[in-house]
């Protein structure tokens, strides 16, 4: 079988975050305490807040937001990206996930760069827009309930900025994505906003296997 893309293993694993940007002790002690919980699985890997974080440096990305946070870990990857004086709204509905990652946001010292908004994400995102925040930001984290991705993902369009980043996580859903016998609520909304994002002539898409994928669209 031919592979254009390399399989990861626990060594290889090991060996890449050996040699990317290593965790800062609050990384890895929020990984450790969200290792704990049922819900772990929910935790981008450490690799992948490597990689976000280079993202987040590339495009020289000030305004940020996220959507869905669970313990806080990307968030921290994001914030302490950012440069002083940026900021990331945080969106999450869970009181006791986030508070889990505000205690960590804080001793990273970064706590002052985040703004934690709980509820209903697409609500929070639409009161954004009608505050008139559309454009304002430049990169948003899209990894929250599956079957609303298509709509955080219109409305993070509406409020990153051209030439900016919208990151959608779990893009091949454990490979569920190209199973066609898959057709659960949470695979069948990501597979089709994957179908969408190539189709659609006001980003640019590639998608990307790291961590469980991630798609990313640059608004036109
Ligand atoms: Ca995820």
């Amino acid at each position: 079988m031919s592979r254009s893309t390399i399989q990861v293993d626990d060594r290889l694993e090991r060996y890449l975050l050996d040699l990317n940007r290593p965790e800062t002790p609050v990384q890895r002690q929020l990984r450790d305490d969200t290792a704990r919980m049922s819900s772990a699985g929910m935790q981008i890997g450490a690799n992948q807040g490597s990689f976000m974080a280079f993202l987040i440096r590339l495009i020289g990305a000030r305004h940020a937001i996220e959507i869905g946070t669970f313990t806080g870990y990307s968030a921290l990857a994001v914030a302490a990206a950012l440069p002083p004086g940026g900021k990331l709204i945080c969106c999450d509905v869970s009181e006791e996930w986030t508070r889990i990652g505000q205690k960590a946001w804080m001793e990273a010292g970064v706590g002052d760069r985040i703004e934690l908004k709980i509820g209903p994400a697409a609500d929070t995102l639409d009161h954004m827009i009608g505050d008139g925040l559309s454009g304002h930001f430049d990169f948003a984290f899209i990894d929250a309930d599956k079957e609303n991705y298509e709509l955080y993902y219109e409305q993070c369009l509406i409020l990153v900025r051209k030439g900016g980043l919208i990151a959608v996580d779990n893009a091949l859903w454990d490979g569920a994505v190209a199973d066609p016998s898959n057709q659960t609520a949470s695979t069948s909304a990501i597979r089709a906003l994957n179908q969408k994002l190539r189709d659609d002539p006001r980003i640019e898409f590639c998608l990307i296997p790291v961590g469980d994928g991630i798609a990313l669209a640059r608004p036109l």
